[in-house]
């Protein structure tokens, strides 16, 4: 079958390689129909996640048809279409049995803090991903979940990550009626945030990013405010000073890593790095939120990576939240937004192409060309 490969830093293609097999009872092997590029693969196509290894793929968000199942699988049939949750979860262990499915404490056996992702080196499990003709699911009876009938399979594959993790990180910063949330980093991910700011009762959102087509694109389809940082002194400021020097309600990181300019940072005994970094945007939403106020993070950072300025967030007293999504849990409530026209995932989508052109996907994504917010691969 036809895969994306990894190569190293900056070097990724479409190769054949060998097809996926049962090897629990519980797996499915599901043809993909439709798969994305993230900003957690540039994290990833950067080498700037440990123990990523050559040959593998990526790829954590995908639909597809159910083309063969292990014994024990009841939940999903051959010919189902289904939404594949990017976190890999037992959904028996103490975290998945909250509903913390990205969390789950059995599916990665590298023992990382990390529950299992599709496709994200072997700090998050070592499975292969989606961005390929096939991919296997293992617990298949726990993440995969129905494409609904009609549904659009551009809209089902925004489901498995961007769309959670976007109305996860405005439900994590806890806003109240009326709030002023401001939400750095104008991506896939801070876009869907802000749109979803409004379902919670923000009162007013700000977007602040670099790219002015992103912040072009989020005025339209978040109805937000949008803002360049670059034409800013200092974001803090600026931030202080529309909002009455009070600073804002609630905070949105939606950068990562990308702004802490530092490799991730791993203890998992394969490589040591200690650099230190100063996680930009992070710094910024802790600066630049009101006393009292609570910073939602869900920008990706490594697992150790010692970026918060601690002393601000004792003397304001905040509350600071991040997680990875958990997708499991949040589905029904999205794809009823989605059905009911709440929520329009797939006006995301800027870019399509064939896998057999992944390399120039990640190429274009990375690089912000040619105006990209979304690209969807297809097998
Ligand atoms: P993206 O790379 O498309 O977007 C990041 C944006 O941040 C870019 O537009 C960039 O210009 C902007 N940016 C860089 N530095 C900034 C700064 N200092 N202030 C404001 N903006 C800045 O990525 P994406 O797909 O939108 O993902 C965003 C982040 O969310 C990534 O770190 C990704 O790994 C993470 N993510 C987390 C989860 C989760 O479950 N927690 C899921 C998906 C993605
Ligand atoms: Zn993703």
């Amino acid at each position: 079958m036809l895969a994306m490969d990894y190569r190293g830093p900056k070097r990724v293609r479409a190769v054949q390689k060998p097809m996926p097999e049962i090897k629990h009872p519980q797996d499915a092997i599901v043809k993909v129909l439709r798969t994305c590029i993230c900003g957690s693969d540039l994290h990833l196509y950067n080498g700037n996640v440990p123990d990523t290894r050559v040959g593998s793929t990526f790829g954590h968000e995908f639909v597809g048809e159910v083309v063969e199942t292990g014994a024990e699988v009841t939940k999903v049939k051959v010919g189902d279409r289904v939404i594949v949750p990017f976190n890999i979860a037992c959904g028996e262990c103490h975290f998945c049995r909250q509903g913390m499915f990205g969390n789950c404490h059995e599916s990665n056996t590298e023992a990382t803090a990390v529950g299992a992702i599709f496709g994200y080196s072997h700090t998050a499990g070592g499975f292969n991903g989606g961005q390929a003709e096939y991919c296997r699911v293992p617990y298949a009876n726990v993440g995969p979940v129905i494409v609904p009938e009609g549904m659009d399979l551009d809209d089902a594959v925004l489901l498995t990550d961007v769309v959670p993790t976007g109305y996860q990180a405005a439900e994590m910063a806890g806003i109240q009626n009326g709030d002023t949330v401001v939400v750095f980093g104008a991506g896939p991910i801070g876009i869907m945030a802000a749109r979803c700011a409004w379902l919670f009762g923000a009162g007013r959102v700000i977007i602040i990013d670099q790219e002015d087509y992103r912040l072009d694109f989020a005025r339209n389809y978040s109805y937000c405010e949008a803002y360049n940082f670059k034409e800013m002194d200092d974001p803090v400021v600026f931030v202080k000073k529309i909002t009455d020097w009070i600073g804002a309600d609630v905070v949105i990181d939606a950068v990562g890593a990308e702004a802490a300019g530092n490799t991730m940072q791993t203890i998992t005994g394969r490589k040591l790095l200690l650099q230190a970094g100063s996680a930009t945007a992070l710094h910024w939403a802790i600066n630049s939120v009101k006393k009292g106020g609570v910073v939602s993070i869900v920008g990706v950072y490594g697992p150790t990576d010692n970026l918060v300025p601690i002393g601000n967030v004792l003397n304001k007293g905040l509350t600071i939240r991040a997680n990875q999504a958990s997708v499991k849990r949040l589905l029904p409530r999205l794809i009823q937004h989605v059905q009911n026209g709440v929520l329009n995932p797939k006006g995301l989508i800027t870019h399509r192409l064939p896998l057999e052109e992944v390399a120039d996907g990640y190429r274009m994504f990375s690089a912000k060309l040619d105006n990209c917010i979304k690209t969807v691969l297809l097998p």
